[in-house]
């Protein structure tokens, strides 16, 4: 805490002469005997230069921006001027870039950590007030000034500005701080000007402290570099300056901030309405009636409703866009972001393939890291704009000649507004630099993200007049974070290329920029997985590249499997390269049903699963001869429950609730394989327990795979006891 006696904060709107008013107060306060420090909190930074004889200080946010926080020292930034009067200029970024609102919180941080307020009696903020965003409102936060003044000229727009810091001052206070001494109103001599002046200050409750007359005593002083308190000249210029610093020192009486609504700012100042701040408003008989027969809203009009927009999912716009962003595989991909927020999305983009390494022992190779990197946003960014910063990267990343430079943005950079598609520009013959304005969370939540990613790297880097080519499809939307998209990936292709298909792009999985360009060239695309934003994709698709679909997605099992084969050899006109592939492939799978028959063959399963076609896995299940007695089935959308293409299939399913438990029917029913994630496992009972994946396996072999799994669970649980092993337990823990 400071201890000082008193901290007054001057706010008015730029260019009404609130530094000359903030450096005579300052003066006079001196010339009482007050010690003073004047900070000025103007981007301006020409606050102090009348007290410092017209010498300019360097701005502390200048100074900080070359020296580093723990080696900054205050002797650099504070001035003595006139009388010892202390002089700080907090400074600010050039206009059009950066935030000047944070570099007075930054400002604040240095001041604060270097008790720089401890030897002055008085400290005084010079404000601009007609900003007022939380930066230039941190000296009337309540730690700072126990004083405010509002300095004013009789023109609408500076009572607006007056107006608004009773607004700041009100939001901070409410009704429980007195803390605003009143109008200081600095006389401009235009038409009447004192008449809205007097009526503005009755409006809002406040006197007015002390009118500075219009002179030229003040460009009198200013050509001597000096406050007109300290030219020494006597004269009503100098008299209220010296009567206000008298009022200070022996104490002000102090009121709440009451603002007036912008229609009553309007009707006093502008119409001469005397409307007093206490006065209740009186509404008219019209609006009374009108009021009544106004519709009452119903409760479900009234209840809140989450914007799906701007549900957050699993990150921000920032963060989608990111993790989609590192598939094309030959691209660098810059962050232009703080540090945390890239480190957030790399941790979010490798952990998936790190936990699989993990699971299996392996330590994480290099390669798994993305090709991501980051601007680091830090403080002096954030102030004076990040546009150097940004335009270094990428100037770095061009160098290494990479398939496109993609430049993705934070909220801090749409806060202080840089304008990140302006590095489009640098763009090389070979290299494209391709912006995605996520702006962080700012424009929407991680699927927004990814959409944006998806639109604007198709939009800058498929080339729709490539020739299409003969033989061959696009993927589209695999599953980004699902740990078999891999494997599904080299079954399919494995399978096409049996048949001498080849896969042209992965939209957008791992791709490289030239297989992004020649999108366009593959006859036939295909959508893996039926999910919403998918067949939103195929729609943008279509439409814009009038590309042509497959009628389905990625197979999963066995009768699937034959039908996707023979459909892609259809459509590529020999449907007979299909049969030897199935064959193949079929031999394959009955060589696993049977050695999966011995362990499974008469055992009982029981299930919870959502309203889905579960005939890959009921086919599979037929072919090692398990049995499914009961299948509960939540129905969430309320649809008509439809688990197989065979009705006989039907018989098992029964309709159940959200939070269902099944200890009944484990109890009625014995089975030995329960698969539900809403099982409360328990100790009785001879079961295995195990869930679905949540992405399938594609192929044949998708319905053995968790079968196979469950033959290794039936088979370690009867075979080790291995959850009970004493000697492993003695082993590492005795
Ligand atoms: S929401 Fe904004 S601050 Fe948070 S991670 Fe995303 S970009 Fe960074």
């Amino acid at each position: 805490m400071s201890r000082c006696k008193r901290e007054l904060a001057l706010y008015g709107k730029g260019g009404i002469g609130k530094s000359t008013i903030c450096a005579n107060l300052s003066a006079a306060l001196a010339e009482r005997g007050e010690r003073v420090l004047q900070i000025g909190c103007d981007p301006k930074h020409d606050s102090t230069r009348m007290l410092m004889h017209g010498r300019a200080l360097p701005t502390v946010l200048d100074y900080l921006k070359d020296v580093p926080k723990e080696a900054a020292v205050i002797d650099t930034v504070l001035g003595e001027g006139y009388r010892g009067i202390g002089c700080i200029e907090a400074g600010g970024p050039k206009p059009g870039v950066g935030c000047a609102g944070r570099g007075i919180i930054s400002a604040f941080e240095f001041l604060e950590r270097n008790k720089v307020k401890d030897k002055y009696d008085d400290v005084l903020y010079d404000v601009l007030g007609d900003v007022v965003c939380g930066g230039f409102a941190v000296p009337i936060r309540r730690e700072y000034a126990d004083t405010i003044f509002l300095v004013t000229s009789g023109e609408f727009m500076a009572l607006y500005a007056a107006n608004n810091i009773l607004r700041g001052v009100r939001n901070f206070d409410g009704d429980r701080h007195r803390r605003v001494a009143g109008i200081l109103y600095n006389r401009r001599n235009v038409a009447g000007e004192d008449r809205r002046v007097e009526r503005f200050a009755e409006a809002v409750g406040l006197p007015v402290v002390a009118t500075v007359p219009r002179s030229d005593a003040f460009a009198h002083a200013e050509e001597k570099k000096c406050t007109v308190v300290e030219l020494g000249e006597a004269g009503p210029e100098r008299d209220v300056f010296l009567k206000l610093a008298d009022e200070v020192s022996r104490g002000l009486t102090l009121y709440e901030a009451r603002p007036l609504s912008d229609e009553d700012l309007e009707s006093v100042v502008l119409y001469g309405h005397r409307v007093s701040s206490s006065e209740e408003v009186v509404k008219t008989e019209e609006a009374v009636t009108a009021e009544a027969a106004a519709p009452v809203p119903t409760a479900e009009e009234t209840a809140e409703r989450p914007d799906p927009h701007r549900m957050p999912l699993y990150g921000c716009a920032f963060n989608g866009a990111s993790t989609e962003a590192i598939h094309l595989t030959d691209a660098i991909v810059i962050a232009h972001a703080p540090r945390a927020c890239a480190f957030y999305t790399w941790q979010n983009i490798s952990s998936p393939g790190r936990r699989n390494l993990f699971n299996r022992g392996i330590l994480m190779p290099s390669a798994i890291s993305p090709n991501y990197e980051c601007t680091d946003i830090g403080q002096t960014e954030a102030v004076f704009g990040g546009m150097d910063a940004l335009r270094e990267s990428v100037r770095l990343a061009l160098e290494r000649r990479p398939g496109a430079v993609i430049v993705i943005s934070s909220c801090v950079s749409g806060i202080i507004g840089d304008d990140v598609l302006a590095v489009e520009d640098m763009s090389t013959p070979e290299t494209p630099v391709i912006v995605i304005p996520a702006d962080g969370d700012i424009n929407g939540d991680y699927m927004t993200g990814i959409e944006m990613c998806m639109h604007t790297l198709a939009e800058r880097i498929v080339d729709p007049a490539v020739p299409k080519r003969a033989d061959c499809v696009n993927l589209i939307g695999e599953t980004g974070v699902a740990n078999n998209t891999d494997v599904n990936y080299r079954t399919v292709k494995s399978m096409l290329e049996g048949m001498g298909v080849t896969i042209n792009c992965r939209f957008l999985g791992d791709a490289t920029a030239e297989e992004l360009r020649n999108l366009t060239a593959a006859p036939l695309n295909i959508l893996a997985v039926d999910a919403p934003d998918n067949r939103k994709l195929r729609a943008w698709l279509e439409e814009k590249y009038s590309l042509t679909f497959y009628d389905g997605f990625l197979p999963v099992g066995n009768r699937e499997t034959s039908e996707f084969l023979r459909n892609i050899a259809g459509f590529f006109g020999r449907p007979e390269a299909a049969e030897d592939v199935i064959a193949r492939e079929k031999a394959r799978y009955d060589a696993e049903a049977a050695r999966l028959r011995r362990v499974l063959k008469g055992k009982k399963v029981i299930m919870t699963t959502i309203n889905a076609n579960l005939d890959w896995l009921l086919d599979a299940a037929e072919d090692v001869g398990l049995e499914f007695v009961w299948i509960g089935v939540l129905n969430y959308l309320r649809q008509e429950i439809k688990i197989s293409d065979r009705p006989d299939r039907q018989a098992a399913v029964e309709e159940i609730g959200a939070f269902f438990s099944i200890r009944d029917r484990i109890r009625d029913l014995h089975p030995d394989i329960v698969i539900s994630n809403y099982t409360a496992a328990t100790d009785e009972g001879d079961y295995i327990v195990d869930n679905l994946p949540m992405g399938q396996l594609n192929g044949f072999r998708s319905g053995l795979e968790v079968m196979d799994r469950w033959a290794r669970l039936l088979q370690t649980r009867r075979e080790g006891e291995w959850m009970h092993d004493r000697a492993l337990f003695e082993k590492y823990f005795a």
